[in-house]
This record gives C-alpha cells, structure tokens and sequence, in this order.
C-alpha cells in the first residue's frame, strides 16, 4: 500500500488495494474483445454474488451510484405506477427526490434519521394503498450505519404480490442477498463500495423479464438501462466511452474479493473492524448513535462528546494529520461523526485509527473517557 496517502475511513471512495491501482496502469480500446471480455466477466461474477444467475441480468452504467439508482427507478417504474419509498436517512431521501424529478408518484413512510422501517409498517401501507407498484429500499442507510431488515420488508412484498427494489449501495458485497430468494427486481451498487474498486460506474441486477419488459420507459438517453442493456447484449460493448479504468480495476478487486472468501468472508473482516473500532471508542467514552442490534459492519455513528473544547474541524484534522479521513456526521437530531469500517483496513489500522482518535481528544483538550453527550436520541435504548 502507498502509506503517503491518508487511510480513507468513508464509505467511499475508499482505501484500495495497491494491485488494484495498479491494474489501471494500462490503455484499453473500448471496442476491442479483451476489454469487452473484462466487462462480461465482470457482469457474470456480479449474478454469481448476487444469487441471480438464472433469473437475472447485470447491467452496469457510467457515473457515481446514484446515477445507477437514477438509471433504474426512471428504467423500471412506469409513468403511471405508484411506488411506496422507505426513507430513513439522505440516500432514502433521495430516493424521493429523483421519484420527484422523474414526475413518478410515490407515498413515502419517513422512520426520520435512524429508525428501522420494519415489515408490518410496509404490510400496513401496502393494504391502504392498493395501487403501489413497487417499494424501495436501502439496505444499509449509510448516512446513520444502519442495517435495515430487508429480509422481513422483502417477505411482506412477496405476500402483496409487489415488486422489490433495493439501493444496497454499501452493502453489496459484504452483507450476503440472494436477489432470487429474496425476491428481489432490482437490486443496485456501484464499483467503489464494499467490492473496493475505484468510483466510476454502478450496476443493477435486474429481473431479466421486468427488464424486458421496460423497453421506451426511461426518461433519459443516457440512463436507459433497457437500452444500455440491448446495445451490450448485441455487441458485448457499452453505449457511450466506458471507464475502461474502473472496470479493469473492478475485475482485480472482484478477484480479490473470492480470494478473501467471498461475501462471507468481507463481511468476516468487516465486522471484526466495526467491532473493534466500536469497542475501542466506547473505552474511550464514546457513544454509538445505535443500539448493537442495528449497527452495520460498514460504517458507524458516533455522539459528539458533550464538551465544548470539541470542535469537529479542528478534531477532523487532527485525526487525518494521523494518516486517516473520517467522515461527518448526517443528522438533523445529535452532533455525531461517522467511521467507516471498509476499504482495505485491518487490525492494524483499526487499533491506530483509535489511538488517533485518543490523540486527537488530548489536542482538542478533552479529558478522557469524553463525557457523555448532552441529548441522546431516544432511540438508543430500543432502537
Ligand atoms: C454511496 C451510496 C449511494 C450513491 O452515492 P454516490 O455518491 O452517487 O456514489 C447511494 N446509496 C447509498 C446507500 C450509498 O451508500
């Protein structure tokens, strides 16, 4: 690893293996075979993970995740159909905004900042709207860290006969789905999340016959995933200059991602550094924003400490002047910082990711343990 670069602790862009930065150092022709080889590839390992090989299709786009949530609401959800949107955080929320700008009806059930939406909540809106087309998801919201139970939201979807869309942005990869299973019509990441590629382009894994059926839906040229999907089908090519780049990178981290043993093993990796991230800033006197049933093993909330002397921007350079980037917090109710847990970090970064914290409050002038915050949410103790 170059150890000139600070360690990214944001979920992501994230730390990056040194092969997979290195697999970028060569030019490809983007109608050439062996670049169209990689995206095939590339696309099949991404059914294989996600348990949809029979049923499903990959279809990957240019541009951040959220140009591949963009891409799959406008490409799926006909002009009339309604749409239940869970929100309980900025990606749910901006959900709403794009249903918003595309001019598609939906109802929403808002949990706020960092409650579960749970599946009796979802069969009870369901049942007073009998119009609802689909419901969308996050799985990890990862503007608080947590983990939504998209397995019981997914159960009542099934029983109401409506289809399932889920932003699992930062959790596919390392929280095992089975798209097929699930059900699941539409499940979307991108490159730079828990797979540790480089930012550049997302992907939905998409019902082969909804797809299908979607043809001339979409809003947009550009995000036209039934389109996207056709021209890749008869040409193996994509529509318009891939990230020749980024997908060379992302079929390295996909190796690396079986060689360290699949979903089951990120998520092995992940939650050892959550938990110890999470046990070393409670030692320090730290609280989480949520309750350990609900914390995720890709990023974590933590309560400001209620002093004074505490001071984000001044704690936030303290700590990268360490060699680490942390992230700020997203909410409306408690002053909160947010650590990630993925990206190529191990115990060792972990355990000096915590003494730079430990530093970092001696520089600010907090006495440790840090005192408690002023307001907790109420939610801590039942989430
Ligand atoms: C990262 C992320 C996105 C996409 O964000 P971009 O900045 O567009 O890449 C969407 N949803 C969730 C839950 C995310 O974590």
């Amino acid at each position: 690893m170059n150890q000139q670069d600070p360690y990214l602790l944001t979920p992501g862009p994230l730390t990056t293996s040194a092969t997979v930065k290195q697999a970028m150092l060569h030019d490809w022709g983007s109608w050439d075979d062996d670049f169209n080889a990689m995206t095939a590839e590339v696309c099949r390992r991404l059914l294989d993970v996600a348990g949809g090989a029979d049923s499903h299709v990959c279809v990957p786009v240019q541009g951040s995740g959220t140009f591949a949530v963009e891409a799959t609401l406008g490409t799926l959800i006909a002009p009339q159909s309604r749409t239940l949107v869970l929100m309980n955080g900025a990606y749910g929320q901006r959900i709403g905004k794009i249903l918003d700008t595309l001019g598609r009806a939906y109802v929403a059930i808002d949990k706020g900042d960092y409650r579960p939406p749970r599946g009796h909540e979802v069969a009870q809106a369901l049942a007073a709207n009998p119009d609802i087309g689909q419901v969308v998801v996050v799985h990890c919201e990862t503007s608080s860290g947590i983990l939504n139970p998209i397995g019981e939201i997914a159960e009542v979807c099934r029983q109401a006969g409506v289809r399932l869309i889920i932003d699992s942005m930062s959790a596919f990869g390392a929280l095992p789905v089975n798209v097929a299973e699930l059900p699941c019509a539409a499940l979307v990441s991108s490159a730079n999340k828990c797979f540790e590629g480089v930012p550049g382009f997302g992907f939905a894994i998409v019902e082969r016959e909804l797809l299908a059926a979607s043809a001339g839906q979409c809003h947009s040229l550009s995000l036209d995933l039934h389109d996207q999907w056709q021209y890749m089908t008869k040409s193996g090519q994509w529509r318009y200059t891939p990230p020749t780049h980024v997908v060379a990178a992302f079929l390295q981290a996909m190796k690396e991602h079986a060689a360290e043993g699949g979903v089951d093993g990120r998520l092995a990796r992940y939650t050892r550094n959550r938990d110890r991230l999470v046990a070393g800033l409670r030692a320090l006197g730290f609280r989480t924003l949520l309750v350990d049933e609900w914390l995720s093993p890709i990023i974590t909330t933590f309560l400001s400490p209620h002093s004074p002397a505490f001071d984000f921007g001044r704690f936030y350079n303290a700590i990268k002047a360490q060699g680490f980037l942390i992230y700020p917090g997203k909410l409306t109710v408690a002053d909160s910082f947010r650590v990630g847990c993925i990206g190529q970090l191990h115990d060792e970064q972990i355990d000096a990711v915590i003494s730079a914290v430990a530093a970092a409050c001696q520089e600010l002038g907090l006495s440790l343990p840090v005192a408690a915050p002023a307001e907790t949410p109420d939610n801590l103790e039942t989430a």
